[in-house]
């Protein structure tokens, strides 16, 4: 790395954070499966607890194995900082806590996975923290969601359930004038297709679990710290800006800067909530990241060519997918996702319920399961799974109405991947 001051994301996707071992030479980085280590001595151990030095004190705060992960996505996503969690909704919870008091509100596109929907909808408000939707398709709606309470804003890059992508650059002018940051989950594209930080995001999250471990092995989240809110501008978020009690008075946003927002989440919010990631998971997660490049662009291939053939097929009545010439969201894709649109998307089928039962009833190759973003290529009908327990005007307004199935197309030979489709719709 040393022979180039600027190198490109493929090699930074392999080598940004991962030092050979300084200990043992290692060269592929230990899992270092300790819960606590040892203190130099009591002034050391002091000036670690007052948050003077940095270093391990206990694998729920702080572990080498979780450190060149949290390295290795920042400098990927362009951003100062990162904390890496057990799972993309314990990311959420611990930026929100950071964020949040009772009673403050913020603002979310409906356009999201559904179990944050859920995070969102239920166990969120049972902290007193109320989120207001709005709409990706009126911009003005997330404008008009905004009140004096707003203290955040949450998109996703693309969005769930397949296919569209959200306009970040909007957004995050409304964020600015709003004075709130705003925070991106990046999960469907990872930092290979885009970077919302370069866009404006004030604040990164990730579900690992999905493109970014890639293999369906592993559960973990990321939080990426752009760097770029003041904290201290005026007085909305104390966490950061007022005198912390538990470290002897210390203001988190003065003394760590540009870290601030993840050191919060780290010495305060993981400290008390605890979600932290098992030093095996951030092993696994790592492995998955030095080949991102290479599976995404697959996936991406792979997934236009199938919206493609799913286009021109008799019993397909639409594709969603912002890869398509066609598609409403094309142009969007073409700024912000310049390589490919991601591997997940959508088709309804002329069929109805029946034949979205059928489909993924007679699929050999795709594996019929709740999960995207593995090797493999997936499969769900979300009206008789996920979205099951809605009306079907509730269905309709999710994306996932009796005829939709999602597919996250993954990186087998395409020709199989499409010779799987073509003989479960024929018995659809
Ligand atoms: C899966 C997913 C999450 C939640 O992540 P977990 O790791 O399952 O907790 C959040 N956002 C998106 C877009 C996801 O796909």
């Amino acid at each position: 790395m040393a022979t180039n001051a600027d190198p490109g994301f493929n090699t930074l996707a392999i080598h940004a954070g991962a030092q050979p071992d300084p200990t043992t030479g290692a060269r592929a980085t230990p899992i270092y499966q300790t819960t606590s280590f040892v203190f130099d001595d009591a002034e050391h151990a002091a000036s670690l607890f007052g948050l003077q030095a940095f270093g391990n004190i206990y694998t729920r705060i702080m572990n080498p194995t979780q450190a060149v992960l949290e390295e290795k996505v920042a400098t990927l996503e362009g951003g100062t900082a990162a904390l890496a969690s057990a799972s993309g909704h314990g990311a959420q919870l611990l930026v929100f806590h950071t964020l949040l008091q009772p009673g403050d509100e913020f603002v979310a596109l409906r356009q999201l996975y559904g179990g944050s929907i859920n995070q969102f909808n239920h166990s969120f408000r049972k902290f007193d923290w109320q989120v207001v939707w709005a709409d990706a398709d009126k911009i003005e709606s997330v404008e008009k969601a905004i009140s004096p309470k707003t203290k955040a804003i949450f998109i996703e890059s693309i969005a769930n359930p397949g296919g569209i992508v959200i306009d970040i650059e909007a957004i995050s002018k409304i964020a600015r004038r709003a004075g709130v940051p705003l925070v991106v989950d990046n999960t469907l594209a990872t930092p290979y297709l885009c970077r919302p930080i370069e866009h404006g995001a004030d604040i990164v999250v990730h579900s690992l679990t999905k493109f970014m471990g890639g293999q369906g092995n592993s559960m973990g989240g990321i939080i990426v710290d752009a760097g770029t809110f003041n904290w201290s501008r005026d007085g909305r978020y104390p966490t950061l800006s007022e005198p912390c009690e538990s470290y002897q008075g210390l203001i988190l946003h003065e003394t760590f800067g540009d870290i601030a927002f993840a050191i919060a989440c780290r010495v305060l919010a993981m400290r008390d909530l605890g979600p932290c990631l098992a030093p095996l998971n951030a092993f696994l997660l790592l492995n998955g990241i030095d080949t991102l490049s290479l599976r995404m662009q697959r996936h991406c291939d792979n997934a236009l060519a199938v919206a493609e053939w799913l286009s021109g097929h008799k019993k397909v009545a639409w594709v969603s997918y912002a890869g398509l010439s066609g598609d409403r969201h094309h142009k969007l894709a073409k700024k912000y996702c310049p390589l490919g649109a991601g591997a997940v998307l959508t088709f309804g089928l002329k069929g109805g319920y029946e034949a979205g039962v059928k489909v993924v009833g007679g699929v050999e190759l795709f594996s019929h399961l709740a999960n995207i973003g593995d090797t493999r290529s997936l499969i769900i009908h979300p009206a008789s799974t996920t979205h099951r327990q809605l009306s079907e005007r509730q269905q309709v307004a999710a994306g996932a109405g009796p005829d939709v199935v999602r597919l996250s197309v993954g990186i087998e030979d395409i020709k199989d991947i499409i010779a799987d489709l073509d003989q479960a719709l024929r018995k659809a």
